[in-house]
């Protein structure tokens, strides 16, 4: 049995103790198989120019109803709002900004996102040594990367999750999130090894936020905006099994070598020609964690990304629900500890602010 919103907030009348102690596991039985007809993204941060066309598209389609940053707005009356399920709710939904108070992401101006957030799902970070002068060079050089949810084989985040609010697809493989039921213990965060999930600290209603892989545009044969706008072929969406094959091949060849890069999906008759670079160390997502659907290849060792060199590889089974319900003091150091921090970061934040606006 899951566990809703409306029942976790009927349940709130009790302590974060009592719910931490009591509260009814998903028992989540995660395939360690790629599922049949698994999609994902090959990101090769060789041919990615830092343009971040994918960060502000992945912002603009996403935004829409379906997708990953797109909330509904709660209904009127308070109560309702904090006790309705999805299906019960009656009132027409809007979605409100989710860039800033004033500024709407819909309006085509943007942030400047430098990490992944409650509103940024898709980050385009870089990488700089010494002069920055050579593309792709540890030394005396510079190169981008791209962070986003890997869309993991055995996904950490749903294993943990106790209402059943992150789910893989069990055909095409893509981790969602069902807002509706989820209850904001943030297990989703501390399980995810690639550190994803983001919690939206700012909002009176919080949601998880994370790549959905634009699952909302498939059905009407469209793909991963990121990789539809992406100008160099950096991004580029497939099968797994397809793309996996792709970054094996790019990997194995000799630097230097001419190649035609696809462009926006794999087998595009669209392509870049160009040589190829020399990679470092591996091609990534073949087995971190098990696997995950999203490959990288770069130019630059993982680790001096900033790439947490511990993951295992093979899947986490150990990390459920049930294993981490077991440390109480988990669920309250999360639920509790992080709404104290972001209520003091905030407070600190608005000192600041209220400080510099004096001095201006
Ligand atoms: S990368 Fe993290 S958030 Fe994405 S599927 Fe894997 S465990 Fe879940
Ligand atoms: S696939 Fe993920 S990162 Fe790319 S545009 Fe869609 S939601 Fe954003
Ligand atoms: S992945 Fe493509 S769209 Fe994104 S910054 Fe790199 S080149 Fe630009």
């Amino acid at each position: 049995m899951s566990i809703s919103r409306r029942g976790f907030l009927k349940g709130v009348t009790g302590s974060a103790v009592v719910l931490a102690a009591g509260v009814p596991s998903v028992e989540a039985k995660m395939s360690t198989e790629l599922p049949p007809e698994a999609i994902g993204l090959l990101y090769d941060a060789t041919l990615c120019v830092g343009c971040k066309s994918c960060m502000v598209n992945c912002k603009t389609h996403n935004s829409v109803p379906g997708g990953a940053l797109y909330k509904e707005g709660l209904v009127s009356g308070v109560v309702d709002s904090l006790i309705c399920t999805k299906s019960e709710k009656t009132e027409p939904m809007k979605a409100p900004s989710y860039e800033t108070d004033t500024i709407k992401g819909n309006e085509g101006i943007w942030d400047v996102a430098q990490d992944l957030s409650g509103n940024t799902i898709n980050v385009i970070k870089a990488y700089r040594n010494g002069t920055g002068e050579k593309k792709d060079s540890a030394v005396n050089g510079h190169a981008f990367f791209k962070q986003q949810c890997l869309h993991c084989i055995t996904p950490a985040c749903a294993s943990v999750c106790p209402a059943g609010a992150f789910i893989k697809d069990p055909k095409n493989g893509v981790v969602y999130y069902e807002a509706y039921r989820c209850i904001g213990c943030r297990y989703c965060q501390i399980g995810c090894p690639f550190n994803i999930p983001r919690y939206e600290w700012n909002s009176a209603w919080p949601e998880v936020r994370k790549c959905q892989l634009c699952r909302h545009r498939l059905k009407d044969g469209k793909y991963a905006a990121c990789a539809e706008y992406c100008p160099t072929g950096a991004t580029i969406f497939g099968k797994v099994t397809d793309l996996r094959e792709e970054a094996k091949k790019r990997f194995a060849m000799k630097p230097g070598t001419e190649y035609n890069f696809p462009i926006k999906t794999l087998g595009s008759k669209e392509t870049l020609s160009r040589p190829v670079a020399a990679y470092a160390d591996k091609v990534y997502g073949l087995t971190e964690a098990g696997g995950t659907q999203n490959l990288m290849l770069s130019g630059i060792s993982y680790e001096l990304l900033g790439f947490n060199k511990d993951i295992p590889n093979s899947a986490l089974p150990d990390l459920t629900w049930a294993y981490i319900a077991k440390i109480p003091w988990v669920f309250l150091g999360v639920f509790l500890g992080g709404t104290t921090l972001h209520a003091i970061t905030s407070r600190m934040y608005k000192k600041k602010k209220d400080e510099g606006d004096h001095h201006d």
